[in-house]
């Protein structure tokens, strides 16, 4: 398969402003891939090498890019800086230039070798490692077209930007493979299992429908987390469980899953990254207290050792660093709280309901002063439920995870729903919970902002339609450097026209692929007549919005923007914070 195919499929899904269209044109790029490139096509039209919780990253900045290019074209590093400011990204200054140039626009590369090659930029680590991508990628670039040139820039360089999410593709494989969009939840089920688009793409292919059935959990392979709804009236939730639930703490630390074969640990976040690396003390922990093949999840916090009392969220925030040292395990010393079994000696126990996993939770984990199971008590009434809560909060927790104990409370992975419904403290006011929102456009400020970004447009996610939708405009809450830090890390997402899974009546000055996720809090949700979020959903021609927005100060870098609040928690806010003032 030609590259230049890809190449094309860039160019077009950049211009669309559909997500329909989006999808027809990954439908078509799909059907044309030969069967053996399918798992490399899917990642390279996500951008990536790998899936992500490989942690394959090209790390190939711009100023590497430039280098090489420079010598290749026989220019000036300037000339090229000078296009960048010009067009605002590399790849197209240097399509530019490379067209001047006279580059041949014959099609040479294929997709099979631009693949090996990106991989082996990405896997190249170490002494001499930035030299050697470098001609990796002189190679690729001496046979590319200008516009191969443009695209292979953008994917090394991490600015694809073209925003497809997972939900997109699944839909695409399942109409490329099936014919029809209904067999998506087969497709998606997989993924949920494996966290690897490409790898169900090509049993997709190879095994069919059939074969995507028989996927199974692995370890080494993250499985997408299970979701909990949000309530804000203890007897709401009781009813909603059928009068009786299995009641957690709720830990505010890390989520991690924890992957064990013999000596072999892998951890994986909330996100899905592997972060094995960070946390060498807690493996220790668990080699002592867990047996020798399973998956777990369990929430990290740090503690102070003599008294066993959680510290605040934020010592926790001082483990997030590349390299842990002896430093950080003394000062923040970790402990964790075990919640779900998901796997254990060759068998799946995601499909058990939640009694079952956590008797064999209790079985098979020996209790340290490090490693414990998370404090839960089975209730059935309000007050008991209320009691609870206040212990939870006491004991330094966020509030409570409310589990139901019914026959079909499996592990659904990768899913929101009511098998789980927390209850926090800050349901007690009027805007039950902050929101995680997505930043999909700005607008100019003005006086001393003026020509910069004065306020951000915000969505929610709507995983029926996979859109994004707003709900505010967001311009305070922000301190000075704020807004320079969010400048760095938009602008590679910035893009020329509203995105396509955007849905908004707005019109924003600048536009940007959905990408980050910023917590948001307000005063309450209104029925709103510019926002789209629950649009014609609560009253004809009225969406949802949030009044008096404000910025938290908490980047939630550990979301994607399909893991931030959903239309429907806006929608049951709205409906509880009805309820309250009642
Ligand atoms: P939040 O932003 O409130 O942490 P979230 O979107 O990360 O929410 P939710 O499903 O809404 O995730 O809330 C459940 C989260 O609570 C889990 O992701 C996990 O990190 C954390 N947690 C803490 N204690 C428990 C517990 N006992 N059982 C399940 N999840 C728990």
């Amino acid at each position: 398969m030609k590259y230049h195919e890809l190449a094309n499929f860039y160019y077009q899904i950049e211009k669309t402003t559909s997500r329909i269209q989006m999808t027809n044109l990954l439908v078509e790029l799909f059907k044309s891939t030969p069967k053996e490139s399918i798992d490399k096509v899917v990642y390279l039209s996500i951008g990536r090498i790998a899936p992500e919780y490989t942690g394959l990253e090209y790390n190939f900045g711009e100023k590497l890019a430039i280098r090489a290019i420079a010598e290749l074209l026989n220019i000036d590093e300037h000339d090229i800086q000078k296009k960048l400011i010009e067009t605002g990204d590399l790849g197209e200054a240097v399509k530019i230039i490379a067209e001047e140039k006279g580059v041949s626009t014959e099609p040479r590369l294929t997709v099979e070798e631009v693949y090996r090659t990106l991989r082996q930029i990405a896997e190249t680590t170490g002494y001499g490692s930035l030299k050697k991508k470098t001609e990796l990628f002189k190679e690729l670039v001496k046979k590319a077209t200008p516009l191969e040139i443009k695209y292979l820039i953008r994917t090394l360089t991490e600015r694809l930007r073209l925003g497809i999410g997972d939900n997109t593709i699944m839909d695409a494989l399942a109409i490329a493979f099936t014919g029809e969009q209904k067999n998506r939840p087969v497709i998606e089920r997989a993924y949920n299992l494996t966290s690897d688009l490409g790898y169900v793409a090509k049993v997709l292919v190879e095994k069919g429908l059939e074969g995507v059935k028989e996927i199974k959990i692995e370890i080494g392979r993250p499985i997408r987390p299970m979701l909990a709804e949000r309530m804000a009236i203890p007897s709401f939730i009781l009813k909603k469980l059928g009068g009786k639930c299995g009641a957690e703490y709720k830990y505010d630390g890390e989520r991690i899953q924890v992957h064990r074969k013999g000596d072999t640990f892998y951890l994986f976040s909330r996100r899905l990254e592997n972060i094995t690396q960070q946390f060498p003390d807690l493996i220790e922990f668990l080699k002592e207290s867990t047996p020798d093949e399973y998956i777990m999840e369990l929430e990290a916090v740090v503690i102070d050792p003599t008294s066993g009392a959680i510290r605040p969220f934020q010592d926790l925030m001082n483990r997030r660093v590349k390299y842990v040292t002896r430093f950080h395990i003394m000062m923040y010393p970790i402990a964790g709280f075990l919640f779900d079994l998901l796997y254990l000696k060759g068998e799946d126990y995601t499909v058990k309901p939640y009694p079952d996993r956590r008797k064999k939770l209790e079985e098979v984990v020996k209790v340290t002063e490090r490693i414990n199971l998370a404090t839960r008590k089975v209730i059935d009434n309000v007050e008991d439920l209320e009691t609870f809560f206040h212990q939870a909060i006491e004991d330094g927790c966020e509030g409570l995870v409310c589990k139901s104990l019914a026959p079909d409370s499996i592990y659904q992975a990768g899913k929101r729903g009511y098998l789980w419904i927390k209850y926090k403290r800050d349901y007690k006011s009027h805007l039950a919970d902050t929101l995680d929102l997505v930043v999909v456009g700005a607008f100019y400020g003005k006086g001393t902002r003026a020509g910069k970004f004065g306020s951000l447009l915000m969505a929610c996610y709507d995983p029926e339609t996979d859109q994004f939708k707003t709900v505010c405009k967001v311009g305070s809450g922000f301190k000075e450097d704020d807004f320079d830090k969010l400048d760095e890390i938009l602008s590679p997402h910035r893009i020329d026209h509203k995105h396509p899974r955007v849905n908004s009546i707005l019109s924003a000055d600048i536009w940007y692929e959905p990408f980050l996720v910023l917590e948001i809090t307000g005063a309450e949700l209104t029925l709103s007549p510019v926002h789209t979020c629950a649009w014609d959903k609560i009253k004809p021609s009225r969406g949802l919005g949030l009044r008096f927005p404000r910025f938290t100060g908490r980047y939630r870098f550990d979301k994607r923007p399909e893991d931030a609040t959903t239309e429907q928690e806006i929608i049951e806010m709205y409906k509880n914070q009805i309820q309250i003032k009642v």
